[in-house]
């Protein structure tokens, strides 16, 4: 019998009348039960969190670092347990850069967090007075997740909101609900009650995302998803001025400049391209090759992909796993098979067994193909030759996305040059997604609005103060 799990409200677990099942993406088999919240439970969440927020929020600063570090000591005790619920729910496998990897991250984040502060600013102090900015909290953030890393995301959500002394409500999507609640139940074990919340639903009749977007309640959204429902989260927070971190779609494009060595680069570009099955935003989505370097670079990256084991996550040996879920694979197939008629497919290209999607490379594409243009998701990367650098960042930056972007060569210098042209949030050097904690991460254009991670993205759960004295 599959686990029937519960929501987190005010430190209790709550359970639902309505459930709906969790799957995984290997076997088809059902994970758990999850709660499918109704908007008045929503409601419950939200005046938990508005009620913990009167004491949370009056607490020292260094009594809330200290509880954020019981919280990273938390996550670093159950995060075996955390990465097989991860796995078994969203298919990553637990090795490679699958699950257990993900919580590593988790506990980088969440450590690296606790350590930040927000201290109060003097901008002037002389004859003519005294000009204090402060920083404070905003009250009930809501937190929104995708499920490409469960876990990882939320910590990316829940820290900083907690460390600046705003509580939470988190929704993580209906595909991958579970480790997010485990995970808002192991944080309540030190937590005072009603400081981290969890509410999951099927997005059926009732969303509760949308419910939180328009929630007078509410006063900050922090969402990580697609730019479709980012517009709809914008359009809605409207109507109570809501603060908003939205991180959405990417379609990152890399350039590999004619100086490359291709044996060296081949396995950067691979895990840049297939990290997470290509499930990431700020994957790799795009390669545009010099036609110098074009055969070669084809070839060895061929070469290192064709020997990536997949599998069922839960086997040791496996390092890819399936597509997520039926939607995603859906959409990726449809792009390959359009790419079929218009490049060369050099791997993969046929759908396995239930949610297995080979890693897939074409070549020869244009930049107006299906699977350069649109953001496939997934396991399968387009390969575009060019012969003018200039052309290559025209086609680049030829996207309504701007989350990331790579450039390849050994002139590091020269590469840097190509990065400043590029129309996106970060652009990595010879390699591909490579975010820290303690560097702002967000996307330009429709891919986003402001900035996580280090202290400008802490700054994002705060308002402005300032008292002139
Ligand atoms: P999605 O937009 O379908 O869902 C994201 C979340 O929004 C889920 O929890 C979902 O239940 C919720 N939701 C659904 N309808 C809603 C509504 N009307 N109002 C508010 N919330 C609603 O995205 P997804 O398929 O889960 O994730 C994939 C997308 O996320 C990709 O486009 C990817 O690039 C993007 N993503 C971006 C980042 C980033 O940091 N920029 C990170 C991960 C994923």
């Amino acid at each position: 019998m599959a686990k029937t799990y519960a929501m987190v409200i005010g430190g209790q677990s709550v359970e639902t009348k309505e459930t709906f099942e969790v799957k995984n993406p290997s076997t088809g088999e059902i994970v758990g039960l999850a709660p499918n919240a109704k908007l008045v439970d929503l409601d419950a969440a939200v005046a938990a969190a508005a009620a913990a927020f009167e004491t949370w929020s009056q607490k020292s600063d260094e009594d809330i670092q200290a509880a954020c570090e019981e919280v990273t000591a938390k996550i670093a005790e159950h995060s075996e347990e955390l990465a097989q619920l991860i796995t078994l729910e969203q298919g990553k496998p637990l090795n490679g850069l699958g699950s257990r990897w993900e919580m590593g991250g988790a506990g980088a984040w969440a450590g690296y967090t606790s350590g930040l502060s927000l201290p109060m600013k003097v901008l002037q102090d002389n004859n003519e007075g005294q000009v204090e900015l402060h920083r404070k909290p905003l009250g009930v953030v809501g937190s929104i997740t995708p499920w490409n890393f469960p876990v990882m995301i939320a910590i990316w959500h829940m820290m900083p909101a907690l460390r600046t002394g705003n509580t939470v409500v988190i929704k993580p999507s209906p595909y991958t609900p579970l480790s997010t609640i485990r995970l808002v139940e192991i944080m309540n074990e030190v937590l005072p009650a009603g400081v981290v919340n969890c509410v999951t639903g099927s997005d059926g009749a009732e969303s509760i995302g949308a419910g939180m977007s328009s929630h007078p309640d509410i006063k900050k959204i922090v969402f990580t998803g697609s730019i479709g429902t980012g517009e709809k989260v914008a359009r809605s927070a409207a109507e109570t001025m809501k603060r908003m971190t939205l991180e959405l779609g990417g379609n990152d494009a890399g350039i590999v400049l004619p100086d490359v060595d291709p044996a060296q680069i081949a396995e950067g570009l691979f895990w840049g391209g297939f990290i997470n099955n290509g499930q990431t935003c700020a994957a790799m989505k795009r390669l545009y090759v010099h036609e110098d370097v074009y055969d070669e670079v084809c070839e060895h990256l061929v070469a290192f992909a064709k020997n990536i084991p997949l599998g069922d996550g839960m086997s040791e040996d496996v390092i890819l796993g399936p597509v997520q879920n039926q939607m995603q694979f859906n959409k990726v197939k449809e792009l390959v098979d359009a790419a079929k008629d218009k490049g060369r497919v050099l791997l993969g290209g046929e759908p396995g067994e239930g949610l297995f999607f080979p890693p897939t490379i074409v070549a020869d594409l244009e930049n107006d193909d299906a699977l350069v243009r649109e953001e496939q998701f997934g396991p399968a990367l387009p390969i575009i030759k060019y012969s003018h650098v200039d052309d290559a960042i025209a086609q680049a930056n030829q996207s309504e996305n701007g989350l990331g972007g790579s450039v390849w060569s050994q002139d590091i210098e020269k590469a840097k040059e190509v990065a400043s042209k590029m129309q996106c949030g970060s652009v990595w050097i010879n390699k591909h997604g490579a975010i820290q904690p303690n560097a702002p991460f967000g996307g330009v254009k429709k891919s986003g609005i402001g900035v996580e991670f280090g202290e400008e993205g802490l700054q994002e759960y705060t308002d402005i103060q300032v008292i002139f004295s």
